[in-house]
């Protein structure tokens, strides 16, 4: 059987259909490199914005189309986060889509595709199940795998910002196993991949169940370890990591950058704004002197560090000084670059809830404004 794959959104989907075409090679199936060649198609969806949901939305729809008029017997399944957030929407809009799998199922995608190639259409969703990590073996590298071993530790987030709809597709925090992940970099790196980028919607909370022993002997009982243990792994050369939230950037997180800054080149911290009032409405559960402290100690810690960020511009409420506040903070911080987002609401978080009250083109003068400072720095 061939099958395809089709990616939309951040790292860590990027991640997850890597998992699964993983799996399915150790399967017998053979990936192919265009949907129409394929005998089962995948579509691993995102919904952080509404423009990347309907995109996947669309792209589902050209595949029924080419169904019904060209390959009636060929499987569409799709994944990922817009598949949690409205899989039945998905199923009642698209009939001809075989099987929908959310995001919060993704830890147990072995099991399902097994019974679903076994009964063919179970049923048209997955039941959900996010304490499950599927194991895969790592004999040879992927077509899309040539540098960097993407390597996911965690699922799901324990925050609930007030503009973020992750919390809801991807459920509560789980942890894989230190062990189960230094057997993927080991043998990851054995093929080839010496740069290891940790994923995770915020990778430095990472704190597995069982402390468990690295190769250096050491108990790794959260996220400061895991990067001391994969500094000792043969083979690694380079260590990065997203999303770092700013919450869990304390002192043991940047002895940890200092013990391994020979590996770790650039941080991306996510500060989203630079007034206290608005940090405190997205309830980030940190203030703009933490993150200056943060960063000024991750600078003292690894000078050469380059560092990023994300900001938001234009959140319900915004006003003139809380943007100037924004401003000043980029200027501030002389951050090597960051990633600017107009404010857009998403259905079902509490964000929506409140007016979006900043005009459209004081979002777009804001978003010019920020853009430039970021540049002049
Ligand atoms: S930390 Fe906040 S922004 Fe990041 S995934 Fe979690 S809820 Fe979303």
């Amino acid at each position: 059987m061939k099958f395809f794959v089709e990616t939309f959104g951040c790292q860590m989907n990027v991640a997850d259909s890597q998992e699964i075409s993983r799996y399915l090679l150790s399967r017998g199936l053979t990936l192919v490199n265009s949907r129409e060649q394929a005998d089962c198609v995948f579509v691993n969806t995102c919904t952080v914005r509404q423009h990347a949901e309907d995109k996947a939305l669309s792209y589902i729809g050209r595949l029924v189309k080419f169904k019904k008029e060209k390959k009636p017997n060929q499987k569409l399944i799709v994944t990922g986060c817009a598949a949690e957030r409205i899989q039945s929407y998905i199923c009642s809009r698209f009939p001809e889509v075989d099987l929908v799998i959310g995001a919060k199922s993704i830890g147990k995608f072995d099991r399902t595709i097994e019974k679903f190639f076994k009964n063919g259409s179970p049923n048209q969703s997955a039941e959900n199940n996010e304490e499950e990590w599927f194991e895969k073996e790592y004999a040879s590298l992927l077509p899309d795998e040539s540098l960097t071993a993407f390597v996911t530790i965690m699922r799901g987030c324990n925050f609930s910002c007030s503009y973020c709809v992750v919390p809801s597709v991807r459920g509560r925090e789980i942890y894989r196993p230190a062990v189960s992940i230094l057997k993927e970099i080991r043998e990851k790196a054995r093929l080839g991949l010496h740069e290891v980028m940790f994923l995770g919607q915020t990778v430095n909370s990472y704190r597995p169940k069982t402390p468990n022993p690295g190769d250096n002997g050491n108990d790794i009982v959260d996220f400061a370890d895991l990067l001391r243990a994969v500094r000792d792994v043969s083979g690694v050369s380079r260590i990065r990591f997203m999303s770092a939230h700013p919450f869990y950037m304390n002192s043991r997180m940047i002895q940890a950058v200092s013990d391994c800054q020979n590996m770790i080149s650039d941080i991306h911290l996510p500060v989203q704004s630079g007034s206290d009032r608005i940090l405190k409405r997205m309830r980030r559960n940190y203030t703009r002197a933490d993150f200056i402290r943060q960063i000024e100690s991750l600078r003292n810690a690894a000078p050469h560090l380059t560092i990023t960020t994300d900001f938001i511009v234009g959140y319900p409420g915004e006003t003139q000084a809380d943007f100037e506040q924004t401003l000043s903070l980029a200027k501030h911080t002389h951050l090597q670059s960051a990633f600017c987002f107009k404010y857009s609401p998403r259905p079902g978080t509490p964000a929506a809830q409140e007016p979006d009250n900043v005009p459209k083109e004081v979002k777009e003068e804001r978003h010019a404004m920020l853009l430039a400072a970021i540049k002049e720095k």
